[in-house]
């Protein structure tokens, strides 16, 4: 190793699911939403001026923390955003916790966490979740640093309720508490009602699922505006300019149109709740999924190969090779055609 090597900030990065390029594949790997943005969001990027772009986007995020606090009820002063839910997570992870303590996060969950944790060298400590991927809110009740819990969580699609996420918030009135909503609307409850409780509860949801905009990058987070504050302190002295002026302006528009928001929910909903009944009558086990995505495994054929056999044919499923895991598929839920057509290879295939 050269000398100057030996300082150099060394990681090992999360992995993102693979963007395959050709166009007629199937694509249940990344938890995209399979339908479109909100019609309002292709008026708004045809009318943009390109002009505009000669300058600055808004540093304060103003046009899209507005509509967002009217949306949700809350004072603008309450809304963080950032460049999709990981850029507001890493941020919040970088401002809250800076503890000695470790901070407490579920041993399956989203593979992000542990690697911020190491990028900014916050001690954790992961609580495993019990056999049937359930949190054991028990475990979260310990002296810690900070905690983080996905609600759902993913890659399991498990939620936790309410009750439970209050008993968290609780026992702990003297850290941060982050529930990473990124999947919240596909059936879970959200913890934004308990916000005028817990000034400690910071509520990370993003545009990249249930809005159908991953492309966008756009996340907020909403709690106390002191948390806010303290957030918006870390950002400023890292990036004033995160969000671009396209995603400020086309955020606002998928924000507006409430009714195509729920129709598409409900169409992904809808699809999940009838491909779990397929995947069951194929011997397929899973624990009821409140996400946009079913993670099972078959008692008959191994994960890794249906995978690749999947794989093979054009249909895209994210496979993790991890402790406990190893033999789940983590299945997007894509349109009624597309799982259709799963559903149909896994038949031919089990034959
Ligand atoms: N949290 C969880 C639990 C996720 O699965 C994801 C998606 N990979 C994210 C946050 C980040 O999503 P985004 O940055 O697209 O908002």
């Amino acid at each position: 190793m050269a000398t100057w090597e030996e300082n150099v900030r060394k990681v090992v990065p999360y992995t993102p699911g693979e963007q395959p390029k050709a166009k007629n594949i199937i694509k249940l790997n990344t938890n995209e939403n399979p339908y479109p943005p909100a019609p309002g969001v292709e008026r708004a990027l045809r009318e943009m001026e390109v002009q505009e772009f000669r300058k600055y986007p808004d540093a304060e995020t103003k046009p899209l923390v507005d509509v967002l606090a009217e949306y949700f009820q809350v004072k603008p002063e309450q809304v963080f955003v950032g460049v999709g839910s990981d850029d507001v997570l890493a941020m919040s992870f970088l401002t809250f916790f800076n503890s000695k303590k470790p901070i407490l996060f579920p041993d399956i969950t989203y593979s992000f966490y542990d690697v911020w944790a190491d990028l900014f060298q916050i001690p954790y400590e992961c609580q495993p979740l019990d056999d049937n991927f359930h949190i054991k809110i028990d475990d979260y009740k310990k002296e810690c640093g900070g905690i983080v819990i996905p609600n759902p969580n993913a890659p399991t699609g498990v939620a936790m309720n309410l009750a439970q996420v209050e008993e968290i918030l609780q026992s702990h009135p003297e850290v941060i508490v982050i529930i990473d909503e990124a999947y919240i609307d596909f059936g879970a409850e959200s913890a934004l009602t308990l916000l005028p409780k817990y000034e400690n509860l910071l509520v990370v949801q993003t545009f990249s699922k249930s809005r159908s905009m991953a492309g966008m990058r756009i996340g907020y987070a909403i709690g106390a505006p002191k948390l806010i504050k303290y957030l918006n302190d870390v950002k400023y002295s890292f990036n004033s300019y995160t969000m671009n002026m396209t995603a400020l302006t086309l955020g606002v528009e998928a924000v507006k149109d409430e009714t195509y928001f729920r129709e598409t929910l409900q169409k992904v909903i809808n699809t999940r709740e009838r491909i779990q009944k397929e995947l069951k009558a194929l011997g397929f086990v899973f624990q009821d999924s409140k996400s946009n995505f079913i993670f099972a495994s078959h008692p008959k054929y191994p994960a890794k190969e249906l995978f690749e056999a999947l794989k093979e044919s054009g249909i895209y499923v994210r496979y993790f090779n991890k402790p406990r895991i190893d033999n789940y598929l983590r299945i997007s839920i894509g349109t009624d055609e597309e799982m259709d057509a799963l559903v149909t290879f896994l038949k031919n295939y089990m034959k």
